[in-house]
């Protein structure tokens, strides 16, 4: 028996594997040449543009070829996410931020940073106590990028978030005075608000604030309240305007048991300096 030459144990094992697999599929009436179903093809890539290589193939411990998804996993995941927070509601020019691109200048905004973080990332504890937060304070601040960036945690802990504005509420309440608008009652329309796991209420401040307003915020509130789902809001007011515009009783409900967060720096949307390091004004346990 010839003694193989070095270089050709070099190249044996995969040309052994190659062969031995074209011999089983000419036997079994398989196309030899569809290299594709051998195993030593195996695993096959595919390159993102974005995120490189992923696998669209393995062989597992038996040998046997299984095939993935032909997507590029973190496109998908981006994809999914998106979805979501569509799904939320969320305004488009928010979906993207996430705790990951909030910029830190001012010791305030990591103190907001923290918070938030942290209260997206204990969401089942905040959600059994209806704990809830306000964001509130001077606009272009980054009220809404965080808000954005606790619903992608939310959302991905598999709870409902839904962002509507103060006006939304009450515009959808309004709807069911008229009839043939709509088939729900008032107290569907409320129930409707107060299911969602996270309920995100903007512009809170916005409009008129009339007493007619403030009931309608305050039912929603109160029902969320009574049944322990979390609420945050945002409002481009300081403390005294949020308490002023929802009312000392819906305000009470929000304090009780969750904080409020002052974004008292310049906005960054006017490119001006941060003049603050002031943010956090806690109440209850948080
Ligand atoms: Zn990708």
């Amino acid at each position: 028996m010839a003694i193989p030459k070095k270089s050709d144990i070099h190249h044996q094992p995969s040309v052994h594997a190659g062969d031995a697999a074209r011999d089983l599929l000419a036997k079994w009436g398989f196309d030899p040449a569809n290299e594709a179903i051998l195993p030593d093809r195996h695993p096959q890539y595919r390159e993102c543009a974005r995120h490189g290589r992923y696998p669209i193939s393995m062989v597992d411990e038996r040998d046997v070829i299984r095939y993935l998804s032909p997507v590029c996993p973190v496109c998908a995941a981006e994809h999914a996410s998106r979805r979501l927070m569509e799904s939320a509601a969320i305004p488009s020019r928010y979906i993207d931020c996430g705790f990951h691109n909030y910029v830190v200048e001012v010791p305030g905004q990591q103190t907001a940073l923290d918070v938030c973080r942290d209260y997206a990332d204990h969401f089942e504890e905040r959600a059994q106590k209806g704990s809830c937060l306000i964001l509130c304070g001077n606009p272009g601040t980054g009220k809404n990028h965080l808000a954005s960036a606790i619903a992608h945690v939310v959302l991905a802990k598999g709870h409902s978030v839904l962002q509507v504005t103060a006006y939304d509420i009450i515009a959808r309440i309004r709807q069911t005075w008229q009839r043939g608008i709509g088939n729900s009652t008032e107290l569907e329309v409320i129930r409707g608000f107060a299911e969602v796991g996270l309920l995100i209420i903007d512009e809170v401040g916005k409009t008129f604030g009339s007493d007619g307003e403030r009931v309608h915020l305050f039912e929603v509130i109160d029902h969320r309240y009574r049944d322990l789902k979390p609420t945050l809001i945002l409002s481009n007011e300081n403390m005294e305007g949020v308490e002023k515009y929802l009312g000392p009783a819906a305000f009470d409900r929000l304090c009780q048991n969750g904080g409020l967060l002052l974004f008292d720096w310049q906005s960054h949307r006017r490119g001006r300096g941060c003049t603050s390091d002031t943010a956090l004004c806690l109440r209850g346990e948080s």
